[in-house]
């Protein structure tokens, strides 16, 4: 007989942990299936800020134009890969009509409300569980060494600070005693104490245990080919080891959905966006703040147990191989900002797919064409700072027939 659960989750990421967290907590019996190993997809080498100002959306008004201009000046962090892929070009052009006015703030309001909710819950969770890894509230430098896209910053921030989310401008000695490996190129640099950050894969794994003390049950090397469906109600997973029964089902598969959409009738556009990432043994001069070089795109972040350097935005569908052009970008924008040390030993070379939607807001909510399948994916850059907001509204939709923040922005209604 097929074992039966109240909830299957399919996918063993960061969204698919958070939403078994609030579901154990309602006394749900919870499996995980995954594919790989538990944390292996984007949730493991991730930047690891809990970037809760990240409120404005990536569609803005100007945007495409500033990446044509970058493109061809050879400094964007992006990346497309030529050639004819109908579903990328399709995203692409959708992404294009989304950088407008209306929608920039229609999507503020909706990714704000998610991270002020996320924030109080990962507060409410750091105290009430012990999870070493390696979290701290140090807020986020932001590096510029262009002094007009400094300038130019103090827009965005005024948007920052109407949700009160805003950075404050440091000058050169205040910005300096704070974090004294600043590079003298600097010319300008915001502090967001905001944000917090922690290690992303020790996250992971501490949770992932806790989480099986609480009853969890994970499948391991277990991909789900395909669901048994009657009457609009799904009765069971297949997978390569078998079939899993379950009374609710919640598709948390990352960049990896649309591999499922047909099983399960959808259509949700997300993209695999690629991003790179180095970690290495903390170095003697290592930054102890993280810092968002602003314009390389990047980010870096000091650990107790390590120091990580990541960011860039590939789109060149599911293609994992490291580009070693792509990795010296991070070095070589690490050496730009920061007077640190980018010598040390290497732990790991690292890239991994962010589930990107074009008008970048999660898909979260109720499958319109199936009653027991919850979705939540589509996180693209936050989906480990908006974890836990995701987690409690998918528990909340599921266990109590509403969540306490409106998901209506997110809902798969829009595709
Ligand atoms: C370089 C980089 C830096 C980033 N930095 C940050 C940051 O600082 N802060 C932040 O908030 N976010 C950051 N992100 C984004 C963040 O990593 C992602 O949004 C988040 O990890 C998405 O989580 P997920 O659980 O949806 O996806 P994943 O972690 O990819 O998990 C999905 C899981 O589903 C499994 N799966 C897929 N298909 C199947 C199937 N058929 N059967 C079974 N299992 C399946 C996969 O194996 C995978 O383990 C970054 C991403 C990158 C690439």
């Amino acid at each position: 007989m097929e074992p039966n659960n109240d909830v299957i989750i399919v996918g063993g990421g960061i969204i698919g942990l958070a939403c078994a967290h609030y579901l154990l907590k309602e006394n749900a019996s919870v499996r995980i299936i995954e594919k790989d190993v538990i944390g292996a997809g984007a949730s493991h080498g991730n930047c690891g800020l809990l970037h809760f100002s990240g409120i404005l959306p990536l569609c803005a008004p100007g945007v495409v134009g500033h990446e044509i201009y970058r493109t061809l000046c050879g400094t964007s962090p992006l990346y497309i890969k030529p050639g004819l892929d109908i579903a990328r070009f399709s995203w692409l052009m959708k992404f294009a009509t989304h950088c407008s006015k209306t929608h920039m703030s229609l999507a503020t309001r909706a990714k704000h409300d998610l991270l002020r909710y996320s924030k109080d819950l990962y507060d409410q969770f750091f105290n009430e569980v012990s999870i070493p890894c390696d979290y701290e509230k140090k807020g986020l430098l932001l590096l510029f060494r262009d002094k007009r896209s400094f300038e130019k910053y103090a827009a965005t921030n005024a948007v920052l600070k109407q949700y009160d989310f805003g950075a404050r401008p440091l000058d050169a000695k205040e910005a300096r005693r704070l974090e004294p490996s600043i590079h003298e190129d600097v010319a300008g640099v915001y502090y967001n104490e905001h944000d917090d950050h922690l290690r992303p894969e020790m996250l992971i794994q501490s949770w992932k245990k806790h989480l099986i003390r609480q009853g969890l049950i994970v499948e391991e090397k277990c991909r789900v080919m395909d669901f048994e469906s009657e009457q609009n109600t799904i009765r069971s997973v297949q997978t390569v080891k078998g079939r899993y029964k379950a009374d609710n089902f919640i598709l948390a598969a990352g960049a990896f959905t649309p591999e499922l959409n047909k099983h399960l009738k959808l259509s949700i556009p997300v993209q695999p966006g690629k991003g790179y990432s180095i970690t290495m043994e903390k170095p003697a001069r290592s930054c102890e703040t993280p810092c968002l070089l602003y314009e390389r795109n990047m980010v870096v972040t000091p650990w107790k147990s390590g120091y990580r350097l990541g960011g860039t935005m590939e789109f060149s569908g599911f293609d994992g191989a490291l580009n070693k052009k792509r990795l010296a970008r991070l070095i070589n924008g690490a050496k730009e900002y920061l007077n640190t040390s980018v010598e040390s030993p290497v732990l790991e070379e690292w890239a991994g797919f962010r589930p990107m939607t074009y008008d970048d807001l999660p898909v979260i909510g109720r499958s319109p064409v199936t009653k027991n399948l919850y979705v939540a994916t589509g996180h693209g850059m936050l989906g480990l700072t908006m974890a836990t907001g995701t987690g409690k509204a998918i528990c909340d939709m599921m266990t109590k027939g509403n969540s306490k923040i409106d998901i209506a922005p997110f809902s798969l209604d829009r595709y």
